[in-house]
């Protein structure tokens, strides 16, 4: 009896704030908007995060939710942490945190959220990257996918369910953190380690309204053919890495085989047709210039970006590596002396990693994301990396990814589906009442 009480006030309540969601659909377009607006590139080692964070943080003292910024310099234990990620600056590029308190008794939640994006980078954009123009049902700019559209529904689903005078029972909590691009996560290790934590998290990453459970890890090396550089006068001997180049591309394309057949794969990702992909980005070697002298370059350079799966280490997916890779130079008797092949990690490894899909905090996101949008609701792993990890490996805390549709994320005329930051809001909202419970 108490049961169905409880369920009736509980279907009562959704409705009031769904209505209100509703009303306020101009505020929520407006607010993703102006958060677009506010340009928060990531170009390492720094950010100019600040005017997003500052803005951010007035939005929740204005509404009355207590709100602060956190300077990250200040945590004297975040760059001796092992999976702080060195040589990053947080001169001004403060988080944000809020808390809506809860009355006691029920699980908190954690919106967690980057406000940081790609840089804009040097493709032609159809539409001006801070200018937050919509155009059929579509919201353009740098973050509006990735992941400013979240932040808004984080942000109004919280102002909502506390203009409508809900107390939750358990604390609702909000972050917008600083440096997730770039394989950064710095920001969020900063606000585990002061202990912004609760018993569930969800990240807006764009999952085209599916929910992820579970994230890529991934590694990235610039191996560096070296030789001997100039042009042969008078019958000097040189060295061109150019030329053998070609041969340890066929080798990468050996370990990519090699990776897909071995590497292994969960049951979440087994919908994928190459969950561990080996990608071969970029290829560098002299210069098209008549600056340079004609001659043959003394570099050639190759990255190498594959994808892991959550369970695998660092240490096998290095070993696997490298093996391939000495396999190579020991079959190579072609390759001279004086060539040279030298490797540099280029960014952070970062873990895949996931939770099981029966657990309470899956269960009842997909529960309220199915209520919310009256259709089924695919519960799958991303296909790609971002800072989940720190939750599920330093914050003990399980976590979700439930995000817009939209499309182009670090690309040009990155946009969102305008009607997806509604339905997040509604989302949001729901899952905090069931979650915290009222
Ligand atoms: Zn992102």
């Amino acid at each position: 009896m108490q049961k169905q009480q409880n369920r009736q006030k509980l279907l009562h309540i959704k409705e009031i704030v769904s209505g209100s969601i509703e009303k306020r659909r101009e505020e929520i377009i407006e607010l993703a908007k102006s958060l677009v607006r506010i340009p928060s590139e990531n170009i390492p080692p720094g950010g100019n995060e600040f005017a997003s964070q500052k803005f951010i943080c007035n939005f929740f003292t204005e509404s009355g939710i207590e709100s602060k910024l956190i300077d990250l310099t200040s945590i004297s234990e975040l760059s001796r942490h092992e999976a702080y990620y060195q040589g990053r600056d947080y001169t001004g590029r403060p988080n944000v945190i809020a808390r809506y308190p809860g009355s006691g008794g029920g699980r908190s939640l954690l919106f967690s959220g980057h406000i940081d994006t790609m840089p804009v980078g040097d493709n032609k954009w159809s539409f001006p990257p801070f200018g937050a123009d919509i155009s059929n049902g579509r919201l353009y700019g740098r973050g509006a996918y990735d992941m400013k559209s979240g932040i808004t529904a984080m942000m109004m689903a919280m102002k909502t369910i506390k203009e409508c005078g809900i107390r939750l029972r358990g604390d609702l909590l909000f972050e917008s953190v600083v440096d997730e691009e770039h394989a950064g996560c710095n920001g969020t290790l900063a606000n585990r380690l002061i202990g912004f934590n609760a018993d569930g998290v969800i990240l807006p990453e764009p999952s085209n309204l599916k929910l992820y459970i579970a994230h890529k890890g991934f590694r990235i090396v610039h191996l560096s053919l070296k030789g001997k550089s100039g042009i042969s006068f008078a019958g000097e001997e040189l060295s061109n890495p150019v030329e053998y180049i070609g041969s340890l591309i066929e080798c990468l394309k050996a370990f990519r085989k090699k990776r897909r057949e071995a590497a292994p794969v969960p049951d979440i990702y087994k919908y994928d047709p190459d969950p561990v992909p080996v990608m071969l980005p970029k290829l560098q070697a002299g210069e098209f210039s008549l600056r340079i002298p004609m001659q043959i370059p003394f570099e050639c350079k190759l990255e190498v970006y594959w994808q892991t799966m959550p369970g695998e280490s660092q240490q096998e997916i290095e070993k696997d590596f490298f093996d391939f890779l000495d396999e190579w130079q020991k079959n190579n008797n072609l390759l001279p002396r004086d060539i040279v092949l030298e490797h540099n990690f280029s960014h952070r490894w970062i873990p895949g990693t996931g939770i099981d899909r029966n657990h309470p905090l899956v269960r009842v996101t997909k529960s309220v994301a199915e209520e919310c949008l009256d259709t089924e609701v695919t519960v799958t792993g991303a296909p790609f990396p971002c800072d989940l990890f720190i939750f599920n490996l330093y914050g003990n805390m399980p976590g979700v990814i439930l995000g817009p549709s939209g499309g182009n994320a670090h690309a040009a005329d990155e946009f969102v589906y305008v009607e997806d930051i509604i339905k997040l809001t509604k989302i949001f909202s729901s899952l905090a009442l069931r979650w915290c419970e009222l």
